[in-house]
């Protein structure tokens, strides 16, 4: 365990300099799973078959002085949304129980290109539905730093794997602040990528036009390596961005002196908590104290992204979760009279209440006589927020706020109140319905000891502009180096 209290920078020169073998650091984070997942829940399954095979090729490779990618050998959390071939892919849902991948996601390769051993397949909201882990079809996630507190979600899974000190690395996907959310109220880095930098070719859909794979860490420098790992064009995703991806690290730890940061107020009132409000405060005058030039900034459409969230994702869901017809694959109700019978009740048995809930808005907004009133009109105003966000953008580099709100909440506080839950993704969910890349980093603890995160936000393909925004406030304040007491 002393072993995964590292970060994976660390761990590589450990392995380079064969101070530890791949194959121990992946035995050593399978005892770590079994010494605390009881108290967890954060995997739905475990790959370790193909863990240890991945581990073997790297310590094959460093005997023999051979090159090695980045990451190579540094165990990772897969968010269960994501196809590994040969193994279960749930999306935490009844009606995918048991069903085993036949294919590799884009990513998946890429994981395997790296030599990074994927432990094992993380739990989420079901089909990424939620802000807070509870929707999974299987078992809730718990928050490592306060077990009856939430995780986050929808990948609550694998943010509470990397702050429970089960892996070092997880990746999860973003639809309204899914990687980002739960990073923030498990203490740790979560980071969403420009829309189409990261291939979503084999990650289950939610919201096509807002769904994006991104990567969790300890540290900065872990994410931006993961990411770089994960990035790039893909002739299978039609909305895969055809432009090189430079690596963030080259400019990762250059300073930020001059940078211009913009406050936005919508977010920072006094709806937020004063802990929070406070982190973000000092946080801004960090960013002063390393030479940035402050300016408040005003969104005023931004108060509209819920709404128009909650039409677009669930109109998109409605139509992608369409294939979940008992046909094809998955979960089929038993005994059914007829055709009709057998997807109605494929369909009641296997999903959900919030995974239904969605589907019927969804196709209500899409339907004849609807689409204009609601679908259209939450693509025009979609528009202008986009509008909004590039007049700010001419003005300032980098947008902050807090990630969310508040801090974890215990877990069944919000159930009965689906709009409470939905307004958790006040501040992330802009991001993805701009395309824009944005990062959840630790920024201290609240009162109650619950880990607090500072939301940046640049604009689209300033990724490594971003990476770097966030490395400086990290190496200046070290909060993302407190631990869970687990
Ligand atoms: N919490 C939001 C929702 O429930 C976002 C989920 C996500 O990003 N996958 O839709």
């Amino acid at each position: 365990m002393e072993l995964l209290k590292k970060t994976a920078v660390e761990i590589r020169k450990m392995l380079i300099n064969k101070e530890v073998s791949a194959v121990e650091l992946v035995e050593d984070t399978y005892k770590r799973v079994d010494a605390v997942e009881d108290k967890i829940g954060a995997f739905n399954s475990l790959t370790k078959e193909s863990a240890i095979e991945t581990a073997k090729k790297v310590d094959e490779k460093i005997k023999n002085n051979e090159e090695l990618p980045t990451l190579a050998g540094i165990p990772l959390a897969l968010k269960d949304n994501i196809n590994l071939k040969g193994y279960r892919t749930t999306a935490s849902s009844k009606i995918l129980e048991n069903f085993v991948s036949p294919f590799d996601a884009t990513v998946s390769i890429k994981l395997k290109e790296n030599l990074i051993p994927v432990i094992g397949k993380t739990n989420l909201d079901e089909f990424a539905m939620g802000s807070s882990n509870e929707n999974s079809a299987f078992k809730k996630v718990h928050n490592p730093y306060d077990l009856n507190k939430v995780p986050g979600g929808s990948s609550g899974g694998s943010a509470a794997s990397v702050a429970a000190l089960e892996s070092y690395l997880a990746l999860g996907s973003d639809t309204g602040g899914s990687i980002r959310l739960p990073a923030s109220f498990c203490g740790i880095t979560g980071f969403k990528p420009t829309y189409g930098r990261v291939s979503r070719y084999g990650l289950i859909a939610f919201a096509s036009s807002l769904d994006q794979i991104g990567p969790f860490g300890r540290c900065v420098e872990d994410v931006a390596n993961l990411y770089y790992a994960i990035s790039g064009n893909d002739k299978k995703d039609s909305t895969s961005l055809n432009l090189p991806v430079e690596n963030p690290i080259t400019t990762l730890k250059n300073d930020v002196k001059g940078l211009k940061i913009g406050v936005i107020k919508e977010l920072l009132t006094d709806d937020v908590d004063e802990d929070v409000k406070n982190a973000v405060i000092n946080a801004v005058k960090v960013y002063e104290k390393l030479g940035c030039e402050i300016k408040e900034v005003s969104l005023p459409l931004l108060k509209h992204s819920i709404g128009i969230y909650y039409i677009v994702a669930t109109a998109e869901a409605s139509s992608n979760l369409a294939r979940f017809d008992g046909v094809k694959y998955g979960y089929r109700a038993k005994n059914a009279e007829n055709l009709m019978d057998m997807y109605t009740r494929t369909r009641q048995e296997g999903f959900g209440d919030e995974v239904k809930r969605r589907i019927m808005l969804g196709t209500y907004a899409l339907s004849s006589g609807y689409y204009d009133a609601y679908y259209k009109k939450a693509q025009q105003m979609r528009r202008l927020v986009k509008e909004d966000f590039d007049k700010v953008f001419k003005e300032v580099d980098v947008l902050v706020s807090p990630t969310c709100p508040n801090t974890a909440f215990e877990m069944g506080s919000r159930n009965d109140d689906p709009i409470k839950m939905y307004l958790t993704d006040v501040g992330t969910i802009c991001a993805n319905l701009i395309g824009s890349p944005a990062i959840s980093i630790p920024a201290g603890l609240d009162r109650q000891g619950m880990p607090i995160g500072l939301h940046l936000i640049t604009d689209c393909m300033k990724d490594n502009l971003l990476l770097q925004t966030a490395y400086n406030f990290e190496r200046e304040t070290d909060y993302n180096k407190q631990l869970a007491n687990l």
